[in-house]
């Protein structure tokens, strides 16, 4: 199986066990989502919902995850966003720049936001240039 393009959402009181790829699985009352890594490995993927972690914004038909899905730990290293349903892969990296990336990981993701908002301010788009020079 290869690299997901879109997810769908399930509301669910508790996280079932055996998760089936390209569901995300959400729990309000646990305030949780989890997920097969979009890539196809089979790893869970869990992602709390709470100020410190994710954020779910539902669109109806589709939901967004806010950061992204940075799954450094698993051996594929995944990394992507899922917005309105559709995952957004980003570019593979080496360790030393996912190391970077995770403390930067919150700026990260605002300035990837950033891309799409052109009302934002423009010291974001010359940041988000200075990033990618530098993972060149
Ligand atoms: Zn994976």
């Amino acid at each position: 199986m290869g690299q997901q393009q879109s997810v769908k959402h399930e509301y669910v009181e508790y996280i079932p066990e055996h998760l089936q790829p390209g569901i995300l699985y959400i729990s309000l009352k646990y305030k949780t989502a989890s997920h097969l890594c979009c890539c196809g490995c089979g790893h869970k993927v869990v992602t709390p919902l709470n100020a410190a972690k994710w954020a779910l914004t539902d669109h109806g038909k589709s939901v967004s995850l806010f950061p992204s899905v940075g799954n450094w730990s698993f051996p594929c290293k995944s990394h992507y966003w899922i917005k309105h349903g559709q995952i957004k892969w980003a570019a593979k990296m080496s360790d030393k720049q996912i190391a970077h990336v995770r403390k930067l990981d919150r700026a990260d993701a605002e300035i990837y936001a950033s891309t799409t908002d052109k009302s934002s301010k423009d010291i974001i788009p010359q940041l988000w240039l200075w990033i990618r020079n530098f993972f060149k």
